[in-house]
């Protein structure tokens, strides 16, 4: 037996153990600089999440969910969205399209907005389909279409510098209409849109939305909606529905997210809406992969909802209030970077605001015969250096456009105000450095 036990360890496999789904894509940007974040951070602009809390009655709720009589809290729910839930978001997306919505087909509970978009692309995307996805991208889609078997197709937004010498704007960066219909064929099963956008903070207008719009139904074509941060929308701007715009519903998946929605990313609760022609599709790559989401963390966000819905439009909508503490952030982060010359790109959605790093490159040793695209180089200089993380705006691209978008570094300012001093504070201080000789 003893001899038995010291063979069996010694005895390493030599057959390839990783499916070819996998080739190329175990590489990720997110892994390197968390990690560096962690390392090397006083003060961390870059992963996208509140360092504030979720608002007390989203809290109270998870709490009573726990701590309340009713022990089912503590047990498997229905399997596609905790009925409260999806009764709640159907009659609330319901009110905002304009259309009866069935709570147990038109709606489905995911794992957050990333497991929405997982069961999207395994449920539609076939080997050999194309997905066309605009570029610069919230970075799992590609590996995402990757996995299911598709060929990813990039079209980028094109940025027009703004007139007047004034700050440019996230409306800057728009699609050419003639590019973005040569990507449509007969092989493209799906568009990815992303309004407003991670990581520029666009958000399309209903004009642009009518563009892709008329091209989907033109070609046939499906729309994963990634709508997160439907809600952060700045300055009175509209956050328009694709799926509202004729013949749109019946071809559409909005997505949406408690983590954003809510300021919870950490609980990870996501749901699509759509057709249940489409709909039931999820629901059988859900069925059998997760098949479920955790009960109380639903509650909680069922009761979130039923709040809202009530408050909708109102003053003390959370809804309505957290844009407009956020818009405040934006406008001090603008200012802070402007003022040491980091030109910032006004975004008009989410909580990310892109700059433009070009009058730095002289602060940044050059690393001789690498690839490695000038802003992600800044970034790690920049963590390692000054304490202060971002993200590159590199990471959003595919890999033949990395090094044309590369004088960018995305920052996130859904962060307290002592945050975003202490931010300012390093730039500052870096600023004075630069000047004195
Ligand atoms: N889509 C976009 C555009 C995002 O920015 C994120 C989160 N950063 C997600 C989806 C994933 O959301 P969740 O945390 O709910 O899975």
């Amino acid at each position: 037996q003893t001899q038995f036990l010291s063979l069996s360890l010694q005895a390493t496999m030599s057959r390839p153990v990783q499916a070819r789904r996998l080739e190329g894509i175990d590489k990720n940007i997110w892994v390197e600089f968390v990690k560096l974040a962690a390392t090397y951070s006083t003060v961390n602009l870059g992963q996208g999440f509140p360092d504030f809390p979720p608002p007390d009655f989203l809290k109270e709720a998870f709490v009573r969910a726990l701590s309340g009589e009713n022990h089912l809290m503590h047990q498997y729910t229905r399997a596609f969205g905790h009925p409260p839930l999806v009764k709640i978001l159907a009659q609330f997306y319901g009110k905002l399209l304009g259309q009866d919505l069935d709570p147990m087909t038109n709606v489905m509970v995911t794992v957050g907005a990333y497991q929405a978009l997982f069961c999207c692309f395994q449920a539609f995307v076939d080997e050999g389909d194309e997905v066309i996805i605009i570029e610069p991208f919230f970075d799992c889609y590609e590996p995402m279409v990757k996995m299911a078997g598709g060929t990813p197709v990039f079209v980028p937004l094109r940025p027009k510098a703004p007139k007047d010498g004034k700050l440019m704007s996230s409306a800057d960066w728009q699609l050419d209409p003639a590019e973005l219909a040569s990507k449509f064929s007969e092989r493209t099963k799906a568009i990815v849109l992303n309004s407003p956008n991670n990581p520029l903070g666009k958000v399309f207008s209903r004009g642009e939305l009518q563009l892709i719009a008329d091209l989907c139904v033109k070609h046939d074509t499906l729309c994963i909606s990634d709508e997160v941060y439907e809600w952060l929308v700045y300055d009175g701007k509209e956050h328009v529905r694709i799926a509202s715009l004729q013949g749109m519903w019946d071809r559409t998946v909005m997505i949406g997210s408690a983590g954003k929605t809510f300021s919870a990313t950490g609980w990870k609760v996501g749901w699509t809406v759509g057709p249940n022609r489409l709909l039931q599709h999820l629901r059988t790559v859900h069925q059998n992969s997760v098949y479920h989401c955790a009960t109380a963390a639903q509650e909680a966000v069922a009761r979130g909802f039923q709040r809202e819905l009530e408050l909708y439009g109102k003053a003390d909508s959370y809804f309505v209030q957290l844009p407009g503490l956020l818009q405040q952030k934006r406008d001090w982060l603008v200012q802070s970077l402007d003022a040491v010359g980091m030109k910032p790109i006004i975004p008009e959605g989410t909580y990310f605001l892109v700059a433009d790093i070009s009058e730095f490159k002289s602060d940044i040793p050059d690393v001789p015969n690498s690839d490695e695209p000038y802003d992600s180089r800044f970034a790690k200089w920049m963590v390692k250096n000054k304490g202060l993380a971002a993200i590159p705006l590199s990471g959003f691209y595919c890999e033949a456009h990395k090094n044309t978008y590369s004088h960018f570094v995305r920052f996130c300012f859904a962060k307290e105000e002592t945050t975003l001093k202490a931010a300012s504070d390093i730039l500052q201080k870096w600023k004075r450095e630069k000047s004195s000789p």
